[in-house]
Parts: C-alpha cells; sequence; structure tokens
C-alpha cells in the first residue's frame, strides 16, 4: 500500500512551498488508494515555535487536503509527534554503534572550529570523514576503555555516522533519475546527541521505517540528504521508500528561490493563512480551489493544455512522473487568474454569503436581502477575481452616487442634458412593468421618436446612475435599483 508523510519542523508558519509538498503528498496518496500522514519533526527544540502545528493543520484542513494519520487523528504506528517518540531513537543509534556503521565522538565545538579554521586558512574545507577521523576526538581514534570512562564521565558526545570510504553510491529518484555520489565528498553526520536527542536525519528514517512510509515526497532542498539517508536503510538493513524531490518555487522576477521576503516586498502572501504581520492567502480573499490549482501547477503540468483543476481532477490526473525537475516559477499575477477563474465558478448563492459578511463589515454597513446581493454579483461578477472587488465593482447598488466622475462629466453633460434627462424620469415614471427590456425598449423608442443620438442619453444616463462611466447593462441597473430609486437618482443629478 502506498503510504506517504508530509513532515513539517514546527518551526513557523507553513511557506507557501511546504504546502505544495503537502499537497503533492496528498495528491499521490489519493491517486493510489493511500494514506497521508502528518508527522509533526520536532525534535529541534531550539527552533520549537508555539502555535505552529495548528496553523499547519488548520492550513492543510482549509485547503480541502486533511491527513489521515497524524497530531490527534491515531493511527496504529504514532505518536505523530518525534518529542513524543523521543525515547525510541537511541536504541536505534546504538544499533549502528553495534554493527560498526556509528560511533561516539567527543569533539568540543571549539576544537571542531579549530580544525575548520585551519583547514579554511590552507584553502581546504573540512570534512569529518574518513579522511580526519582518526585526528579527532572520537571512538574510532581512542580505545575502548578511553571511550568508555568518557562516557562514564559523563562528557558531553554525539553519534556520528560512519560513511563510507571511495565508493560510488547509486542513488534514485523518481523525478531526477539516476545520481551518483562519491562517498568521499560525505561527512559524518551527527546522528544522536548527548541531551538525548537523535537529529532530524536519524530520526526522519527510523520513523519513514516504522511508519511504514512507501514514498518519501519532499522539497529539492533535501536532495542533498538523500545519500546519507539511502546508506542509514542500508545501515540498518532496511528497505527504503522511493524518493521524490519536487522542484524549487523561483521567485516572481529574477534568480533565486522564492523567499518570505519576496512577498513582504511585492506585496503577495507566502503563507496559506496569516501568520503574525504576514497576510495569507485565506485572508486576502483568494478560495482554497484557486490555491490548491495554483500550487498543483507549480512543478507539475499534466501534458495538457488545461489549467483548472479541482481537488477531484487533480487527483485522477496527477502523477510524479509529470513532475518537472526544473525550478516553477511563483506569478502572484496567475495566481490571481486563478481566483478569478474559480469566483466565477462559485455560485451567486454562495457568493452573496461572503459579500455579505463584508457589506456588514464596513465602517457604515450595508443591509441588503441576499436575494438582492445575488442579483447585484450576477451583473458584476465577470469582472471580479476577489470577494473584495464587489464593492468597488458595484457600490452603486447600494448608495447613489454623491459624486460624478469629473472627465466624464465634462464630457457628456451638455446644456440639454437636464432637459433630456428630465424626460427619462417622465418615461420611467410611465413604466408599470419595471424590467430590464421593457425599459430599453421605450428610451430607445422614445430616443428614435425624438431623433436623439443614443450619445446624448445614455452616457448622461449611465453617469447619473452610477456615478461613473462603469457597469453592466444600463437598463439592467436600473432594474435591480428600482424605479424609485432610479428616478430619485435622476432627479438629484438635474435639480
Ligand atoms: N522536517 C523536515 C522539514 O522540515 C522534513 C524533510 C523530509 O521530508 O524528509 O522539511
Amino acid at each position: 500500500t502506498i503510504r506517504v508523510r508530509f513532515a513539517p519542523s514546527p518551526t513557523g508558519p507553513l511557506h507557501i512551498g511546504g504546502l505544495r509538498t503537502a499537497l503533492f503528498n496528498y495528491l499521490f496518496a489519493k491517486k493510489h488508494g493511500g494514506e497521508f500522514i502528518l508527522r509533526i519533526e520536532d525534535t529541534d527544540q531550539n527552533r520549537f515555535v508555539d502555535g505552529a502545528e495548528n496553523y499547519i493543520i488548520e492550513a492543510l484542513n482549509w485547503c480541502g487536503i486533511p491527513f489521515d494519520e497524524g497530531p490527534g487523528k491515531e493511527g496504529t504506528v504514532g505518536p505523530y509527534r518525534q518529542s513524543e517518540r523521543k525515547a525510541m531513537y537511541k536504541a536505534y543509534a546504538m544499533e549502528l554503534i553495534e554493527n560498526g556503521n556509528a560511533y561516539y565522538a567527543f569533539d568540543t565545538p571549539e576544537r571542531l572550529d579549530f580544525h575548520r579554521k585551519d583547514h579554511e586558512e590552507k584553502g581546504k574545507t573540512f570534512i569529518y570523514n574518513w579522511h580526519n577521523r582518526l585526528k579527532l576526538n572520537n571512538s574510532l581514534s581512542l580505545t575502548q576503555e578511553e571511550v568508555q570512562s568518557k562516557l562514564d564521565a559523563g562528557e558531553d558526545y554525539v553519534i556520528r555516522f560512519k560513511s563510507p570510504q571511495d565508493e560510488e553510491l547509486i542513488l534514485q529518484d523518481i523525478i531526477r533519475g539516476k545520481i551518483t555520489i562519491d562517498t568521499n565528498i560525505l561527512d559524518d553526520k551527527i546522528l544522536f546527541k548527548s541531551d538525548g536527542m537523535p537529529t532530524y536525519h536519524l530520526a526522519n528514517i527510523v520513523d519513514d521505517h516504522l511508519m511504514n512510509i512507501s514514498h518519501v515526497i519532499r522539497g529539492e532542498e533535501w536532495l542533498p540528504s538523500l545519500a546519507l539517508h539511502t546508506l542509514l536503510y542500508k545501515a540498518f538493513g532496511w528497505t527504503a521508500p522511493k524518493f521524490a524531490h519536487l522542484p524549487l518555487i523561483m521567485k516572481p522576477v529574477g534568480k533565486g528561490k522564492l523567499s518570505k521576503r519576496d512577498g513582504e516586498k511585492g506585496g503577495f502572501p507566502v503563507f496559506p493563512l496569516t501568520w503574525n504581520e504576514s497576510e495569507g492567502y485565506r485572508e486576502a480573499g483568494f478560495f482554497p480551489e484557486a490555491v490548491v490549482n495554483f500550487l498543483a501547477l507549480l512543478g507539475w503540468n499534466p501534458g495538457t493544455e488545461q489549467e483548472i483543476f479541482s481537488l477531484d481532477e487533480l487527483i485522477q490526473s496527477f502523477s510524479l512522473e509529470r513532475v518537472n525537475k526544473s525550478g516553477a516559477r511563483f506569478d502572484p499575477e496567475k495566481n490571481k487568474w486563478y481566483n478569478q477563474q474559480w469566483l466565477q465558478r462559485k455560485s451567486d448563492e454562495d457568493l452573496a454569503d461572503l459579500f455579505l459578511k463584508e457589506l456588514s463589515k464596513k465602517e457604515n454597513p450595508i443591509e441588503a436581502s441576499k436575494d438582492y446581493v445575488q442579483k447585484v454579483i450576477y451583473l458584476i461578477k465577470g469582472r471580479a477575481s476577489f470577494v473584495s472587488d464587489f464593492w468597488e465593482l458595484g457600490d452603486y447598488f447600494f448608495e447613489a452616487p454623491t459624486e460624478y466622475n469629473e472627465k466624464a462629466v465634462k464630457k457628456q453633460w451638455k446644456e440639454d442634458t437636464p432637459q433630456i434627462m428630465d424626460q427619462v424620469l417622465s418615461i420611467l415614471e410611465n413604466i408599470d412593468d419595471f424590467s430590464s427590456a421593457i425599459i430599453e425598449e421605450k428610451v430607445k423608442a422614445w430616443i428614435a421618436e425624438q431623433e436623439l443620438s443614443f450619445g446624448k442619453v445614455m452616457p448622461p444616463l449611465r453617469l447619473v446612475i452610477v456615478g461613473d462611466m462603469k457597469g453592466p447593462h444600463l437598463f439592467d441597473i436600473i432594474e435591480l435599483i428600482g424605479k424609485e430609486d432610479s428616478i430619485g437618482r435622476i432627479k438629484n443629478a438635474i435639480s
């Protein structure tokens, strides 16, 4: 069975890149009828941030990609927070010491710093590996008695992985294919510390194994760890899961990967939900469908021209084979386009609920019936990307204009306009069936009869009703705001 996991460290809010990793894991799991697991990698207590785990869970739920097993949703392989699994890791580190794949090291930070600097001065990089191992303070350079007395004395230690010398390691990645690595460039990574905590590498491998993870799908920044992870599976004698490293998400412009600062500079969210000062997609008015849609296409392509995908369609179409190797450019303008597309797919009723909420929160709250708001939305939504655009696009449906676009007034308001408007007013007064088609018919018949031009009537009439030259079909507006209001607006303008 397919089992995948999203394994964030709760060190802050979920970045949009992290959410994409979660989404790809979810899509892959659901496509194959598998399970999607959330594991919280909180072994580094120094970087732990309160509230981050809740944020992550809320973000996944908001996107509609909930996990099957994780904190608060116990399966059979929990607990799902590494801090709660702490007690089990040491035995695995010891197993590797016993089978000769790991060793104790007692180097002080000062000593390691000294070696690093010394190498630097000679223009070399210091690697803690077979080349330097015997010069350093570890169990490979000490007698067994010396090691034991250090441990007995309670000296600080770490347990390091013993990376192999002169081997050519072949790594497999579903997206990148075969990668060959010379093991001599690997350092002996720390697996366990004397404070009783495993490092990311050990805890990650042990947990993926114990949780029966079949596929590890994660960001490209973890590709450099693939060699060590592959070696660790071998050292334990376990079958490794399959790996897929997702391409980086690149800045909207220029080179390099997307960072939080790009968002701050560019004024677009880089988090799914708001976190402290940084605005999230949810609060910026994005629909989860739009976020899921644009995230899916950041690094994956369906092989067709199709751009709009529901979550279900994504599950159907998704495959790791169609994930690109090269970085995916983050495009805030395109993200807005996705939201616009999804807004058009929402029912007027759902949109009315959302818009009513905004109207009631205004400084001068607007009261309107849901039925009315729905009709307004039907007329204006074509131009909207966000629910918050509705006010800008259709404020005049709720409030008569108190001022008129100056430029338009200069252009459209002629000496005879008040008199023409006065006549339009009496036409409106005499219409009983106040519907767009009838109003249009009557006004147009009168224009023809008077041998007036449309330009003398329609633009100023729009100005009077809307306050500006914007808006949908004018007679639809007049029908919707109603006879009384329309007449009032004309009177207002010519009095
Ligand atoms: N805890 C790691 C992270 O924060 C997990 C990396 C992995 O998926 O192996 O991204």
